[in-house]
């Protein structure tokens, strides 16, 4: 099969990490005689340095005409000081928006062979940590209109806005994603302040009725945030509206040890997704061969999966990871007493090499 893949490195660790995904693809693409074609495309603090602007047209243009989107991480210190909507970030949310990706699906698993790293008592990681947070990714808050004013002093407003339209779309996600895993889906939202989320609720609940194989069950943001490092084993899908999502799947990859483990899909209404690991550029450790590669690398698996339709391709890259942490190779952010310590390069070497 032939793929194209729209390639932004980013800044920071960006470049290093996508590197070693690309490696495995082209592993992958060997193995199974596929041909990936990268084009380069520029986001963030690159971006702002190359053209003024964090994602200029023609860069997005590149993204939407590729099969599919694979990204490293952007921003930084450097461009810390420009203004609100000149942020590399702002590249994130016009990416997201230009694509049209609604869904982001962030697994949060525990391998295994890194249970020690996980900050929570042994008896609740015994239980087992495999859920999956479907966030609603181009509306809510994030979207809303923002404005700071003057009447005496300063005033802010952040507008949070949903139509109902835009929740069925992500509660279908929630709801197809539930179906393909243990059949329970949790809808968290905060209806007991806020009429968007009673909005939420209402139409999860008028779409239950179509998927009664799934046991569809509601819980308050800021229980659920307790919920995630006490009993973190009774969930199989949380679907939740952008912010709340945004601020549950990072608590959710604390739990699971190491950020730089986890990968990300977004997708929207076409099978063109945007693939990322959900750290940022890490600037501390960029450029020394010191970053885990292993949540773009599982972005890439990902891509395979649910853009490509290569399940076998995917389980492959999934399984070389766990075979090399198997082997007892770490990078610095999962090492352990005991274990070998391998820079950014080489990580992706093994893995590719074990395909
Ligand atoms: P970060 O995720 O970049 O780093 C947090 C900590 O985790 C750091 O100590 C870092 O060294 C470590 N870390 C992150 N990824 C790692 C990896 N792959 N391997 C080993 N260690 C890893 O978050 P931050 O420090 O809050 O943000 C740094 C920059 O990234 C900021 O400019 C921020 O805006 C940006 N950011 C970008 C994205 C994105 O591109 N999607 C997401 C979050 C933050």
């Amino acid at each position: 099969m032939k793929k194209n893949i729209a390639v932004i490195r980013g800044d920071g660790i960006g470049p290093e990490i996508v590197n070693e995904a690309l490696k495995v693809l082209d592993k992958v693409a060997k193995k199974y005689g596929h041909e990936f074609n990268y084009v380069d495309a520029d986001m963030g603090g690159c971006a702002i340095d190359k053209y003024g602007d964090p994602l200029p047209q023609h860069e997005l243009d590149k993204c939407l005409a590729a099969d599919s989107v694979l990204l490293g991480a952007v921003g930084g210190p450097k461009w810390d000081g420009v203004p609100g909507n000149m942020r590399p970030e702002k590249g994130l949310l016009r990416i997201r928006a230009g694509m049209g990706v609604y869904s982001n699906n962030r697994p949060a698993k525990i391998w295994k062979q890194l249970a020690d790293a996980s900050p929570l008592k042994p008896e609740i990681v015994e239980k087992g940590i495999d859920f999956i947070i479907v966030r609603e990714l181009i509306g809510g808050i994030y979207f809303g209109e923002h404005k700071t004013y003057e009447e005496g002093e300063k005033i802010s407003e952040d507008v949070m806005k949903y139509s109902e339209s835009e929740i069925e779309r992500i509660g279908r996600i929630g709801f197809e994603t539930a179906r393909k895993r243990r059949k329970k889906l949790c809808s968290v939202e905060k209806s007991n302040v806020l009429d968007t989320s009673r909005l939420w609720k209402s139409v999860m609940h008028r779409l239950a009725a179509e998927y009664p194989d799934v046991e569809l069950s509601d819980m308050l943001v800021d229980n659920c945030a307790m919920q995630i490092v006490k009993n973190p084993a009774q969930f199989d899908v949380i679907v939740t509206e952008n912010m709340f999502g945004d601020i549950l799947s990072d608590e959710a990859s604390m739990i699971t040890g190491s950020i730089g483990m986890i990968p990300s899909s977004s997708l929207g209404a076409t099978s063109n997704g945007l693939y990322e690991p959900i750290h940022g550029s890490a600037p501390d450790i960029a450029g020394q061969n010191k970053a885990n590669p292993i949540g773009t690398i599982l972005s890439a698996a990902m891509m395979l999966r649910f853009s490509f339709d290569m399940p076998k391709e995917a389980d492959d890259i999934e399984n070389a990871v766990s075979k090399v942490l198997d082997m007892g190779y770490r990078t610095g952010d999962i090492m352990s007493e005991g274990m070998k310590l391998t820079g950014c390069s080489e990580m992706g070497t093994l893995i590719a090499d074990a395909i």
